[in-house]
């Protein structure tokens, strides 16, 4: 579309409409790039995580273009929850699907003939019909965004064969610009998915998978009942799935869960359709707050809030596992994923296989050995997730900020240089031609059929490892891949090849360092603790009081509460108080749409409780300076509450560090609790800030010149006098 002079106009276009109908500030990721690309009219692969906001890549350049974008999506529900959106934003967006009417089925035609929809979303199913593929060949149609691309390819977790038929009927319809987008895909799905597609040629925009904010973990069977109730306990009131792998399972834990007085409900297609209907209107409305649930469960859900995931049975792929787990913390903030595992589920669920096709069958098996192997890795867990899904992580953040049981309790490591030689070496001597299985056999001395057969026996490597079992060098092989030395081939599923860096390995070998896996079953897995993983800085009183306010208004209006706004957005009036229409729509997700929707008895509300609890203060600090001096603390307090280092936020935001004490001083002497424990534990040991705290709590005043002067002979910097000042009135005076 057009010229570049109007490409340059054309940015601050999209920003505007992005916050005019979405209200949100900022693209995020790689959003603004995507949409470009389909304004333009071209083929446009999305793979994105669950949460990142791949929807709004096709609803805004929906929203943006004369005529409608048609949006093929799997399940009904998803469909649904997704008009329901759009339609509360004010955007027209319909179905086509079996639930309709005859007649609703032609208003929606003729809507879309007279060229008012924006976005029509079709299942898979409907798109086949006659009558339907002469309706849409009538219509203006722009582009079609396939979601959940991933359906199409046998190599997924989710495959759909009706997923395979979209491109014969796409091209009926002439040669529309086709955007596929997915949450996941590991190489060789991606490959499938553009093959199909007829779209080699599309421009890939692939992000990161990383889901910084959830923390991932895997414990042991054992006790599960008890550890399950610990967990959810901690978690009280929050909102969380529960994933079980059969319907006796799921009523029993829903069940077992109620009697010990959490509000739970159980979730699978066995339920009669009311009732499941039920279930999850109550999950969103937030009358119940865990669904137990088969993964029938989730698909659908667009429920941002879900604080934690628990898989009670093992799941049958990291895919799955990635995508149900992907559904804690859409919002961004806190997400917990539990899983239960044990080898048994493994071989429970290869069971299940034993009456497939043999290559359904040979491919599950696949699936459950990288899931089993995901488990019982000692690897940091995101590490091995982003690996899986063909990207390369260094995991020092995740490190640094234990953000998943394998980083917050490390086991021992040991130097493996010359394991992985054997390993490669393996791999070398076979030809690159084999796989897991016979690798480990080859390595620790077994003659089994193929190593008859291709008298692997005489290779020079054959049994130099036999003195480790085959466990071991199955996590050595699978360590070596994560290191970058070994890859899976995409076409041949199942063979391992070396690398470049591999070969240059075994060339010139260095120091590095292995992990032993967890060993579930025998040892003891570290005490774990369910501490909450997150404190915030936010008015709680003010954020539950909203949270009241909008379940109520929710009700009134039949919708879920997250329609109305957003946990994110909710946390941001209870920092900044919004008093006004202008004022409100400054928050992040709050467009004008939606404060001429429902913003009325939120600022009624926030206005008198300021009064009522005369926050003059804080509302004169934070609000009455100018804009963008307010966002400029939110965002820090935003930081501060994620653990960034202040450092970073400083370069972030190209502040000088006293300058950004200065900021937080302002936030903090506003009467906003803010935790830097992390930071100052970083440069400060105990005892010295011990020393500062005694010093603050005996001192006459908080003058950071007179503790200068006091504390001479200690030697202290300004930034840790400044810093331990903030920590002390945050814990006393807020
Ligand atoms: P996905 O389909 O990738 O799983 P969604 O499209 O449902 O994710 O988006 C996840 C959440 O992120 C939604 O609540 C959405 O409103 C929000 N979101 C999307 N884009 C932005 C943005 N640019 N700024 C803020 N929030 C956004
Ligand atoms: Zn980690």
């Amino acid at each position: 579309m057009g010229s570049e002079p109007m490409l340059i106009e054309q940015k601050d276009q999209l920003k505007d409409k992005l916050k005019e109908v979405f209200g949100y500030g900022q693209f995020r990721g790689n959003q603004e790039a995507i949409i470009k690309n389909i304004l333009k009219g071209k083929n446009t692969f999305v793979i994105m995580p669950t949460g990142a906001g791949k929807s709004l890549c096709y609803q805004l350049p929906a929203v943006m273009l004369e005529g409608t974008a048609i949006v093929i999506s799997p399940l009904i529900a998803l469909m649904k929850n997704q008009v329901d959106q759009l339609n509360a934003l004010g955007v027209n967006a319909q179905f086509l699907n079996s639930t309709l009417s005859k007649s609703e089925i032609n208003r929606v035609k003729q809507e879309t003939l007279d060229g008012k929809v924006k976005l029509l979303y079709v299942a898979p199913e409907s798109l086949t019909k006659p009558e339907n593929i002469s309706f849409l060949k009538e219509s203006n149609l722009r582009f079609a965004a396939i979601d959940e691309a991933h359906c199409i390819s046998e190599w997924g977790h989710d495959f759909r064969p009706e997923y395979r038929k979209i491109k014969t009927i796409l091209g009926e319809l002439g040669n529309l610009p086709i955007i596929a987008l997915t949450a996941t895909a590991t190489p060789k799905v991606k490959l499938d998915i553009q093959r199909n597609l007829q779209m080699e040629d599309a421009d890939v925009f692939k992000s990161s998978f990383n889901r910084e904010n959830l923390y991932y973990e895997v414990r042991s069977k054992k006790d599960i009942k008890k550890q399950l109730i610990k967990f959810v306990k901690a978690h009280h009131g929050k909102s969380g799935i529960v994933y079980c792998l059969s319907r006796k399972t799921v009523e029993e834990i829903a069940e077992f869960l109620k009697v010990n007085d959490i509000k739970a409900a159980p979730y699978h297609a066995g339920l009669d359709s009311s009732i499941r209907i039920k279930n999850q209107d109550d999950f969103l409305n937030e009358e119940i707050h865990v669904v137990v649930a088969t993964i029938a469960f989730g698909m659908g859900i667009d429920k941002p809030d879900v604080r934690f995931v628990v898989h009670y049975d093992t799941p049958k792929s990291l895919e799955g596992y990635y995508q149900e787990t992907g559904r804690a913390g859409r919002d961004g903030l806190e997400g917990n994923c539990l899983m239960f595992y044990s080898y048994n589920d493994i071989i429970k669920l290869e069971k299940f296989n034993k009456d497939k096709p043999v290559t359904e069958r040979e491919n599950a098996k696949l699936l459950l050995e990288e899931m089993a192997s995901y488990a019982e890795s000692s690897v940091c867990r995101r590490k091995q997730l982003l690996h899986y899904f063909g990207e390369s992580y260094t995991e020092q953040y995740c490190k640094e900020n234990k953000w998943c049981d394998n980083c917050r309790y490390p086991k021992e490591e040991f130097e493996g240089k010359d394991y992985a030689l054997t390993a490669l070496k393996a791999v070398q001597q076979t030809e690159e031609r084999f796989g897991l299985k016979h690798l480990t056999h080859v390595i620790t001395g077994i003659k089994s059929q193929y190593v008859q057969s291709y008298k692997h026996f005489d290779l020079p490597v054959f049994g130099s490892g036999n003195e480790h079992s085959m466990e071991f060098w199955n996590s050595v092989l699978r360590q070596c891949m994560m290191l970058g030395f070994l890859e899976k081939d995409v076409e041949q599923i199942g063979v391992i090849k070396l690398t470049d860096k591999g070969k240059a390995f075994l060339g010139e070998t260095h120091a590095l360092y292995l992990s032993k896996d967890h060993d579930y079953g025998s040892e003891e897995e570290p005490d774990i603790t369910d501490e909450a993983v997150t404190t915030r800085s936010y008015d709680a009183t003010l954020f539950e009081l909203l949270k009241g306010l909008r379940k109520k208004i929710a009700k009134q209006k039949g919708l879920p509460p997250y329609v109305i706004f957003q946990d994110p957005s909710l946390e941001e009036m209870a920092i900044v108080y919004p008093t006004t229409r202008e004022e409100l729509s400054q928050i992040n997700g709050v467009g004008r749409g939606k404060v001429n929707k429902f913003g009325q008895p939120f600022i009624d509300a926030i206005k008198k409780y300021v009064v009522e609890n005369d926050i003059t203060t804080a509302s004169d600090v934070v609000i009455k300076s100018a804009v963008n001096k307010s966002k400029n603390k939110i965002y820090i307090i935003q930081q501060i509450d994620r653990k960034v280092d202040l450092e970073e936020i400083a370069e972030s935001k190209s502040m000088k560090m006293e300058d950004l004490l200065g900021e937080i001083e302002q936030i903090c002497y506003s009467g906003t609790k803010l935790n830097l424990d992390y930071y100052v534990e970083q440069i400060m040991d105990d005892d010295r800030q011990d020393e500062l705290y005694d010093y603050f709590l005996s001192a006459e005043s908080d003058s950071i010149s007179t503790a200068l002067e006091e504390l001479e002979d200690e030697d202290f910097s300004e930034e840790e006098l400044r810093l331990m000042r903030i920590k002390f009135l945050s814990e006393y005076a807020n």
